[in-house]
């Protein structure tokens, strides 16, 4: 598996050694539930995944009580969008979002709207960006919540979150933003770009998978979620079931790295402008979005071949057509299709998102087997 250079960090990553350390004991040895407060193997695990709730809090500058622990960043969204839906039901049904935003966000507007919410699906340009005029329209007073993502998993494109929250604020509505895969690619800071709600996924930051977290604002203004999942009452009742202790610690582990992580930007968003510009001069390809995005992130349009074949090809290079979270959906992206992107192209294109496990080298013969 070492011999297959790993592109497609967007999808998921490895748990990082030092996450891994911390996680452990907490299989075994401190397998304690986290809710028996009785005795000194749930009072172990208590206090572990207080640490890890505070040091998340600290690290996002939010208050710990403002986080819930959730399977991962599908769930929170699930949470954010349902949870607002259904506790301002007398406010209003409406909802506007995004036609490139991540499944889990389509579908549960998708789900929403069958159940009679008003669902408006805002476009993109070929850039990727929403128009905030269009923006501006969409919301009313009675737009319960606004949900844009901060970057796209797909093309790494980053929207104007600071503009577009002034525009949901000023209209009385909640902003939700999908943020899974901007935490560790590029700095976040929720309180200057204004989210109310946002989300967090373990495994998209060298965390394990089937772990995440929820962030909901408690003042100015206070956000109100109703649970999806009843039962024991954990999360202040907004997420009953047995903690996953393990995971929470490795989810705290991975958010301490979150600055380690920044560092390597510089790194990747060299790599990858090198491999887009030897690209395009080799007249064999283009890139789908190029303007504000992820460091890591590009999507190319490689013309000689189509993505499922060159994926075939390359053997020694592991990256994706699109997004691991739909590829049991064999449909063409329709994050490409939102831009405008012909089916001809979107036919070509893939997504090729760095990390920790690359090296110059790597890519180095990624663009030569692009190119020759
Ligand atoms: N949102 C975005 C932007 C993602 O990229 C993903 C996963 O790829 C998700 C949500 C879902 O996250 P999870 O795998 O934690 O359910």
């Amino acid at each position: 598996m070492n011999s297959i250079a790993y592109f497609d960090h967007n999808a998921s990553t490895p748990v990082h050694a030092r996450v891994l350390e911390k996680m452990l004991p907490f299989f075994s040895v401190h397998f304690g539930n986290a809710s028996s407060g009785t005795h000194a193997y749930g009072l172990h695990a208590e206090r572990a995944v207080k640490q890890a709730r505070e040091t998340i809090a600290a690290s996002i500058g939010c208050s710990s009580q403002e986080i819930i622990f959730t399977s991962g960043s599908t769930e929170a969204i699930n949470l954010g969008i349902r949870g607002v839906y259904e506790a301002y039901a007398s406010k209003g049904r409406e909802i506007v979002t995004v036609g490139s935003e991540h499944k889990a966000v389509l579908d549960t507007c998708r789900y929403l709207g069958e159940k009679g919410a008003k669902i408006t699906r805002l476009g993109v340009d070929r850039s990727g960006r929403i128009n905030p005029d269009e923006l501006e329209q969409a919301v009313s007073d009675k737009t319960l919540l606004v949900c844009i993502m901060l970057a796209n998993n797909e093309t790494g494109v980053i929207q104007d979150l600071k503009k577009i929250a002034e525009i949901v604020h000023s209209k009385g509505s909640i902003l939700m933003s999908d943020t899974t895969q901007a935490w560790g690619k590029i700095p976040v800071d929720i309180h200057e770009l204004g989210i109310d709600i946002c989300c967090m996924s373990g495994h998209k930051i060298y965390g394990p998978k089937g772990v995440g977290m929820i962030y909901a604002r408690r003042k100015n203004p206070r956000v109100t979620l109703s649970p999806l999942i009843f039962g024991g009452g954990h999360e202040r009742g907004l997420r009953s079931g047995t903690l996953n202790v393990p995971g929470i610690v490795g989810l705290g582990a991975a958010v301490e790295r979150l600055p380690e992580m920044l560092q390597h930007a510089a790194v990747y968003e060299k790599w990858r402008d090198r491999m887009e510009k030897e690209l395009i001069a080799s007249g064999k390809g283009s890139v789908n979005a190029s303007g504000v995005r992820l460091p890591n992130t590009s999507n190319l349009v490689y013309a000689p071949e189509k993505a499922s074949r060159l994926i075939v090809k390359l053997p020694e290079f592991a990256f994706s057509s699109g997004s691991a979270c739909t590829s049991a959906n064999p449909e063409p992206s329709h994050v490409l299709q939102a831009m405008g992107v012909p089916d001809e192209e979107i036919q070509h294109s893939v997504r090729i998102s760095f990390g920790e496990l690359n090296t110059e080298e790597q890519v180095s013969s990624f663009i030569s087997a692009l190119v020759k």
